[in-house]
């Protein structure tokens, strides 16, 4: 019998309901139960509509080891044209997981919908997993958003825990950050918190390989153009994108004191740059930011994640941030950059080597980290070139570790 979300199949006087597999919605207990409660309310005057059953309906198969699952599985969620992003993770892999012993072997994932932030199904498969199901239930009939899953913590060590591996282990690789909601103007306080560095920065004496001098003193001077007021960012907020980019990387947020949308940025293009589509930062633009501060902080977040790479690759801990400079911003625009296809205006044509040419200064103090860290433009035209490694060994070096990132290359 097909019924309305009220249960009712519409007979004349509206008289006869129809709970349970007679509808075909659903066809487990739970879910007929849940009708029935709702036709109960029905009855007696209390209009109430049956949605779940659409959206959130929990199964389990009691297998051994059980299969529980909940949502829209993967390959139909993709089909209803929903921005999938996957995660997995294996239970066993748990604090609790190993207390238990060899006999929790197993798989959770997770299916989230990357444009909303929100879980879309759950599944999970190993022993006593329809008691883990329930929490994705609520995410899901909750539409809990990701960012606030995070401040959900599972207790330690229950096999709960895996939801935190999962969020960490999502598609967005590296992980979805958290998009806080609020955020000052960068004032004093933001300003007294940046690191005071005493030291000279990058001297990187715990490293367990030598830092060529010409890379050194580059990146001493990334740390003098990151503390400078920029084109459209002053010193304190330029210090201040870098601390929230660093701390999305671990899904915290650094309070650096920076506006809402500055944050989201900073935060969003450091930690899960595959989410960044065009309709977001137009929305941006709609929200009033300009796009060559979009830009600049494109450039100021990826030359840090080149910086840091770099340091904790020759095996030493991240530099602290650089206390940052006074002055204004020079505010300049680039009269010759012009929309074409990329999601922001470029010279002379789109491409990742113009990408940062609506502000000038971002796109040198890049090619110039580049050269040091990697090779010179000019230098990258020559498939021929041998430094330590071939042209080619760099390449098959870079698609690999890209590869292992699930990162474009
Ligand atoms: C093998 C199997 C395993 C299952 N395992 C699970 C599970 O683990 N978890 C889960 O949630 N669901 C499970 N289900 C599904 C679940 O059993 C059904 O969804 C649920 O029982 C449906 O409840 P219902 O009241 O809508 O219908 P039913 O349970 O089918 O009840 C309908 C009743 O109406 C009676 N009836 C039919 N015609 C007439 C008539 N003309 N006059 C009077 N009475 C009539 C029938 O005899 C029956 O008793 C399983 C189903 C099967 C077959």
């Amino acid at each position: 019998m097909n019924v309305s979300l009220e249960m009712s199949p519409g007979v004349d006087g509206g008289w006869l309901y129809a709970a349970g597999d007679v509808n075909g919605r659903a066809l487990l207990t739970h879910q007929d139960k849940y009708q029935a409660r709702l036709v109960g309310d029905n009855i007696a005057g209390r209009a109430r509509q049956a949605w779940a059953d659409h959206v959130a309906v929990p199964r389990v198969t009691f297998t051994d080891p059980q299969v529980a699952a909940v949502g829209t599985t993967e390959g139909p969620a993709r089909e209803a044209g929903i921005d999938v992003r996957t995660a997995r993770y294996d239970i066993g892999a748990t604090a609790a997981g190993a207390l238990a012993g060899k006999d929790v072997d197993g798989t959770a994932q997770l299916v989230i919908d990357a444009d909303r932030r929100l879980l879309v199904s759950a599944t999970f498969v190993g022993p006593g997993v329809g008691e883990l199901q329930h929490a994705a239930t609520i995410t899901i009939v909750g539409q809990v958003p990701i960012d606030t899953l995070w401040h959900a913590v599972p207790a330690f060590p229950t096999l709960s825990e895996v939801w935190l591996r999962l969020l960490r282990a999502n598609a967005a690789s590296p992980e979805l950050p958290e998009r806080p909601g609020t955020g000052r103007r960068l004032g004093r306080r933001g300003r007294n918190r940046c690191a005071s560095v005493s030291h000279v920065a990058f001297e990187l004496t715990d490293a367990v390989l030598p830092l060529p001098d010409g890379v050194r003193a580059e990146l001493r001077r990334e740390w003098a153009r990151l503390a400078a007021p920029g084109t459209w960012l002053s010193g304190p907020e330029r210090v201040a994108v870098a601390r929230e980019a660093r701390a999305a990387r671990t899904f915290s947020d650094a309070d650096a004191g920076l506006p809402a949308l500055l944050t989201e940025v900073a935060q969003s293009v450091s930690a899960a740059a595959d989410l960044v589509t065009r309709e977001w930062v137009s929305d941006l633009r709609g929200q009033g930011m300009a796009i060559e501060e979009y830009v600049e902080v494109v450039g100021v977040v990826s030359r840090l994640a080149a910086v840091d790479a770099y340091v904790r690759g020759v095996g030493s801990a991240e530099e602290a941030l650089p206390d940052p400079e006074p002055g204004e911003p020079t505010g300049e625009r680039n009269g010759q950059v012009r929309w074409r296809n990329a999601f922001v205006p470029t010279h002379p044509e789109d491409g990742a080597r113009y990408a940062l040419s609506a502000v000038p200064a971002e796109e040198e103090a890049r090619d110039q980290l580049h050269a040091q860290l990697y090779l010179s433009t000019e230098r990258m035209a020559d498939l021929a070139y041998q430094d330590v490694l071939s042209r080619a060994q760099m390449e098959l070096l870079a698609a690999r570790v890209s590869l292992l990132n699930d990162c474009f290359y």
